[in-house]
Order: C-alpha cells, then structure tokens, then sequence
C-alpha cells in the first residue's frame, strides 16, 4: 500500500481528474500544502475543459490542446502525482484507501470525490449501431469532427444544451440536421416556453429540421450501421449518424458504494464535506447545501467545477469554507452566446421579464418569484453577468418596469 504515515506530511487523494480535480489540486499547491497529492483519473488524458468539445475544437477553430487545464509537466512541476488512465474502484472510508483498478491500495488522509458526471444511454432498439454517438468525452469530440461533415444527414436525438450546441456545429460544417426533442420545445423545462422559444427559431432559422414533442422509437440500422430513425409519431428520418445528448447522471457508484450519503450526487454541506468527514465532494457529482439558495443544489456546469474545486480544496486544508456561488454557465450557438446566472425551477418563478427584444438577438431575460429575481440570461449582450448576480444575490425586490428598461444600469437595481 502506498501512502502516508504518522510522520508523514499527510497525502490528499483526488478521484476524476477533472477540471474540479485538477483545480484543486492547484489551490492545494497555491495555499502552501507540502503534501502528497495524487489526482486519479481513468481518462487516459490529462484534465481538460469540456466546453470546447461541442464548440471551439468540434467546430475547429480552437486547438485541441487549447482544452487542456494544464499540461502534464506542470503537474510534474507541481509535485501532484497525475495518475491517468486508472479507474478507482473503491473507497475504504474506515481504513482510509482507495483502491485503484489492478489493486493497487493508496491510503489517504483526505479524499475529494470529482468524478463527474455520465451520460445517460437511450433506451430504444438500435441504440448501439455503429454511427450512434455521444458527447462527453475528448475522444468523442475527436470522433465527432469526422462525422458533422458537408452533406452529412445527422438526427440529434435531444434538444438540451448539448444537443443545440452539436446541431449547431453540424450546420455550420454542412450537415443536414434534424433535431428531435420529445418535450415541446427544446430547453423547455430550463427556460420556460417563451425564451425556449427564441432558441427554437434560431436552428429553425439556421436551417435545422426540429421535431418537436415526439420521441424516439428505434434507430434502425442497415448493415450494423446506422441508415435512419423511426420516430414516435411513425415517421422515419434517414440518417448517416446519430448523436445523443439526453442528459448525464451524476457518477455517485463509488460514494454510494462507500456507504457516503447519495441523493442525486454525492450531498455534501456548505464546506462540500460528505457524510464522512475526511471525505469531500465538488463539481457535477456533488449535490451541495447552497445557503445562499437555502437548499442542496447539483450544478451541472463548467463554473461550478472551476469554482468548486478550489472550494474543496480549501475546507480539506481546514479553511472555513461556505461554497454560496450564484451558479452561472454560458452556451456559444452561432452567432448566440449568452451566459446564465442564477437559477430558477421550472414552475418555480411567476414572472419573465425581458430588457431588449428578442426579435433583436440582443436581450436579457430575468425570472422573477414574487418581485425577485431569481435569474437572468444575457444573450449577445455582455459585461452584465455580474451585475446579474449581484441582483440575484441581494434577493431585493425590483421594480419589473425598471428591470425592463435598458436606460437604467443594472448597477442602481
Ligand atoms: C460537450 C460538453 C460541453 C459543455 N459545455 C458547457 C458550457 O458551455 N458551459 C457550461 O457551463 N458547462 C458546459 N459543460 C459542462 C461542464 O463541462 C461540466 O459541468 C464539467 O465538466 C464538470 O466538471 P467535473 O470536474 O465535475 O467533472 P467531469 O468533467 O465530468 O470529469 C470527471 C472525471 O472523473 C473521471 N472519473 C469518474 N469516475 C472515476 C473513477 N472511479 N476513477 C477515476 N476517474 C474517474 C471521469 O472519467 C472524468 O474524467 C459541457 C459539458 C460537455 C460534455
């Protein structure tokens, strides 16, 4: 067994090297930690951001390298011991180990869980044909600029962000697109109808075929390879590839295996400390006690794992860490960025309130509950995120009429 002993510096272990992982084992280094550090990852990459791997790099104007957190000297240089390409395949919370695939036994002092999240596989008949894809990984994204080619007919299956935002690389590569989206509208239970809306008509405009409230009933190959998909509604759309964004589950096998309390994510309190206290949780598999929010909350966002992670890192060093982030993330579709901060529940705000007209492109929409804002989301306009969390953050009541004008700075509300 490798590890620490009594006369040891202590040796802190992180599983998923992730952006929340490799974050913060940065802040470990960054805040003077002698110790050891061992980041885990079963990825045989080093940590990198998954943003990019339905934008810049599937669109290739960013370099695949560009993704990297760090390279893999840096962490040479920072003394964090990178072990890639292993999966860790159980926790021993009493003898304080974790167990790597080959059986190979480290012992910690401190644990920080950032294993991510999953994809969530579709259930239907011809599911595992060649030419069906998903999106999580480096290697996918790899996989996938090979695929959204000119004249290329691709079925996305799922409008959620990760579905949008590969549609719109595949439009802008050439490839014919229908996107199929069981609820509505696609984003519908994020954005409510009327934002969800504007996101509809900008891939209707951009020359993607939506089909809407209807599901998928199998995907039928020709071959062993994928040649189209039937839909729920009976009709068939051929296909020379498939990609399927349904969402992720949060990666928890290891925790819940530990005996560590799950409920959707690992749940951790305010400091991102597990049920047990050596053990800590950040980044999308923790379902953390937010105070500002008043309630656990599981973010599924790049932010949140940069931010997380250094968070962790910190109450693992015994710093008095309250993680109240107003959660934030930002998608890039065409000539659409925007960036969202805050957060409102589905059936959770009474009110959408806009400043500038969605026609325009350039606007921004705020979720209201009882004359607060909840959230707001700034579509090509910028330098207002943090005006926007600041709003959210006081918890004020504003006037709907001051919120709607664009001559009053965001700053005086
Ligand atoms: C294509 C794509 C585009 C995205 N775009 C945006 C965006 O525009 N804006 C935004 O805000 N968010 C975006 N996101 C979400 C964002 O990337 C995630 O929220 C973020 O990656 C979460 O980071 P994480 O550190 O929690 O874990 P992850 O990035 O999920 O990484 C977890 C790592 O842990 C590893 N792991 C899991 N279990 C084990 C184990 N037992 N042993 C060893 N290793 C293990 C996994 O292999 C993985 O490498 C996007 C996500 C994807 C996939």
């Amino acid at each position: 067994m490798t590890g620490s002993t009594a006369q040891d510096d202590p040796t802190f272990v992180i599983v998923g090297a992730s952006l929340a992982g490799a974050k913060a084992a940065e802040t470990l280094r960054d805040e003077g930690f002698t110790g050891r550090v061992v980041l885990v990852g079963e990825e045989p990459e080093p940590p990198y951001e998954r943003p990019p791997l339905s934008k810049g790099y599937l669109l290739g104007s960013d370099e695949r390298t560009a993704a990297f957190v760090h390279d893999r000297a840096w962490y040479d240089k920072q003394n964090i011991e990178l072990r890639t390409g292993v999966r860790a395949e159980a926790i021993d919370p009493g003898e304080h180990t974790v167990t790597l695939a080959g059986g190979e036994r480290l012992a910690y002092d401190k644990l920080l869980l950032t294993t991510g999240s999953v994809v969530r596989t579709l259930p239907v008949p011809g599911a595992d044909l060649a030419g069906v894809h998903y999106l999580r990984r480096i290697e996918h994204s790899d996989t996938l600029r090979g695929v959204l080619v000119e004249g290329a007919r691709v079925v996305v299956i799922g409008g959620g962000w990760i579905g949008l935002e590969v549609a719109a690389a595949a439009r802008t590569h050439g490839a014919t697109v229908t996107l199929v989206e069981i609820d509505t509208l696609p984003l519908r239970r994020v954005l409510g109808d009327e934002v969800a809306q504007a996101f509809a008509d900008l891939h209707a405009a951009h020359g993607v075929d939506l089909r809407l409230g209807t599901g998928v009933r199998e995907i039928v190959g020709e071959g062993g390879r994928v040649a189209s998909v039937t839909l729920d509604d009976g009709s068939s759309v051929p296909a020379d590839a498939v990609v399927v964004g349904v969402g992720i589950t949060p990666a928890v096998e290891l925790a819940q295996a530990a005996g560590l309390d799950v409920d959707d994510g690992v749940v951790v309190d305010a400091a991102l400390r597990t049920s047990d206290p050596d053990i800590y949780a950040a980044g999308d598999v923790a379902n953390a006690d937010n105070p500002l929010l008043g309630k656990h909350i599981r973010v599924e966002h790049w932010q949140n794992a940069l931010d997380g992670g250094p968070a962790a890192a910190r109450s693992m060093l015994g710093h008095d860490v309250v993680y109240d982030r107003v959660p934030y993330f930002f998608t890039d579709q065409y000539d659409l960025g925007m960036e969202y901060t805050g957060h409102a529940e589905p059936g959770g705000y009474d009110r959408v309130v806009f400043r500038g007209d969605v026609a325009s492109g350039e606007y921004i929409a705020f979720w209201l509950a009882d004359g607060r804002v909840l959230a707001g989301m700034n579509v090509n306009v910028w330098d207002v995120a943090e005006d926007i969390g600041r709003i959210v953050r006081s918890g004020a009541r504003v006037d709907p009429a001051r919120l709607a004008d664009p001559a009053v700075p965001l700053a005086d509300l």
